[in-house]
């Protein structure tokens, strides 16, 4: 018998078609939300196969890179300890250790830098006295006490603005501190109600840069799944899903094929609609699609072998929206002496990146803050078009409640932080992830 190559593929295909696999649950996607949700599903028992299309990184844009001996996260990653984030990590036995970073620094105005004096403790934006600022911060608290976020889902950035602040500065200072928390740059477009929430949230508790960056939390994610038994597969691409008679059947990059009860999508709309074939898309995906709106922000992430000025550890641009950050000041991200500086510019959902101008407006910002910076570059990594957040939350849309909610139908979810009705960031995939495995339990568990 002459049995070509070819033909031993075919064969090889072939039986690894027919050799249907069945799980409760299949997750496609090993960020943070199909981590988190392949964890609590597994631990109640279920048995769970997650798929990750990279074959070497798990995490997606969590993910840390270490060159080196410098923890290179995806941009300029800050966690938020007071969000629901830390409580489901905290349920999962995920630790991790950290350092709030004070809210002072310097503001950039005219390309220039001057002081910015907030208060230096994590629970309090209170202006020390000789700042110009203090006013700002005082009638924000005030402001933040007094509102109720839901209702101000329908309401713009810059109409609550509008309403509340009258004077230049402090309309320019109101719209960075909303970039800086929630990474929007759209203040015509962006709901108020979402994003007051989330200086609310950091105003309880400030944001940790993580030691080692955020690779700890998705490896402690990642320890949480298969201590419970969860498969977690890489290198294998959904490319199909249809339902069948059991749920649903999932088509891999291989061709392989497995069987679910239920099924998990935790990726952007984009590519959870693509999965679905032969006009099976289902409608609230399309919409999804339709209507996202991904924000997105060029970063320069920078290792230094030392840090020329010590006392330059952030900066904030008032009338451009920079962003400048030592992270390694108050995590540890690489060798004692060194520096891990992220850089960044918020580019909201509409500016074009041009990563040569861009690339070259950051540096500039790194000479202001930093100079002498460039002779002491270890590894200069630019990432001219992240997508920090695949939907932004518009007022138009109702604010959070017009998010898809991670249930779409009988055994079918989505999770991320562009779905469910709450938080922001990496705080969406988390509220999503718990709210997906909640309702899994219950649709999973023996009918009496
Ligand atoms: C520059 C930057 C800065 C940020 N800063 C912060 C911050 O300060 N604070 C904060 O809270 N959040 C921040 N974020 C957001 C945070 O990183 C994300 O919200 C979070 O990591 C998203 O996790 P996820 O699991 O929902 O999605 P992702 O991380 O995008 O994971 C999706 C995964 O699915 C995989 N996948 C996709 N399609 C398939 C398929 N067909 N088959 C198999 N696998 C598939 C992908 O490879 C990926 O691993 C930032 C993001 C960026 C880019």
């Amino acid at each position: 018998m002459n049995l070509s190559i070819q033909s031993l593929n075919n064969v090889y295909d072939a039986w690894r078609i027919m050799a249907i696999d069945s799980v409760d649950l299949v997750v496609i996607g090993g960020g943070l939300a199909g981590l988190a949700t392949a964890a609590l599903v597994a631990r109640s028992g279920k048995s769970v196969c997650l798929f990750e299309q990279s074959s070497s990184e798990i995490g997606g844009r969590a993910r840390t890179s270490v060159h080196d001996g410098y923890c290179f996260n995806q941009g300029p990653h800050a966690f938020f300890p007071a969000d629901v984030g830390a409580k489901l990590l905290k349920e999962l036995g995920v630790s991790y250790t950290g350092g709030i970073p004070p809210a002072t620094g310097f503001e950039i105005r005219d390309a220039k830098k001057y002081r910015l004096l907030v208060s230096g403790s994590s629970d309090s934006m209170t202006q020390a006295n000789e700042s110009s600022l203090g006013k700002v911060f005082a009638q924000l608290s005030d402001l933040l006490n007094k509102s109720d976020f839901a209702e101000l889902d329908n309401v713009s950035v810059q109409e609550w603005i509008d309403r509340n602040f009258h004077d230049a500065d402090s309309t320019a200072l109101m719209k960075a501190l909303i970039s800086l928390t929630t990474y929007g740059n759209d203040p015509e477009i962006q709901g108020a109600g979402s994003a007051l929430h989330q200086i609310h949230v950091y105003n309880q508790g400030g944001v940790m840069y993580l030691d080692r960056g955020w690779q700890t939390l998705v490896e402690g994610l990642v320890a949480a799944a298969k201590n419970a038994k969860a498969r977690i597969v890489m290198g294998k691409k959904a490319t199909k899903v249809q339902r069948n008679s059991s749920g649903w059947q999932v088509t891999l990059s291989d061709l392989g094929q497995i069987s679910a009860k239920v099924l998990v999508i935790a990726a952007g709309p984009h590519e959870a609609e693509a999965l679905f074939h032969n006009g099976e898309k289902p409608e609230v995906l399309s919409k999804a699609v339709k209507e996202a709106k991904p924000v997105r922000m060029v970063c320069l992430d920078v290792a230094l072998s030392s840090l020329p000025q010590k006392e330059a550890l952030f900066a904030l641009g008032i009338d451009s929206p920079l962003y400048f950050s030592v992270h390694s000041a108050y995590a540890e991200l690489g060798p004692q002496n060194g520096a891990l500086i992220h850089v960044a510019k918020y580019m909201g959902t509409s500016i074009k990146p041009n990563p040569r101008e861009d690339g070259k407006e950051l540096e500039e910002l790194l000479d202001l803050l930093q100079p002498g910076w460039r002779q002491l570059v270890v590894k200069k990594r630019p990432l001219p078009n992240m997508v920090v957040s695949n939907a932004l939350v518009t007022a138009a849309n109702g604010g959070l409640s017009g998010r898809p909610a991670p249930r779409i139908d009988d055994g079918l979810y989505v999770v991320g932080d562009w779905v469910g009705s709450e938080g922001l960031l990496s705080n969406a995939s988390f509220a999503s992830a718990k709210r997906a495995a909640q309702e899994i339990q219950n649709e999973l568990a023996p009918r009496l």
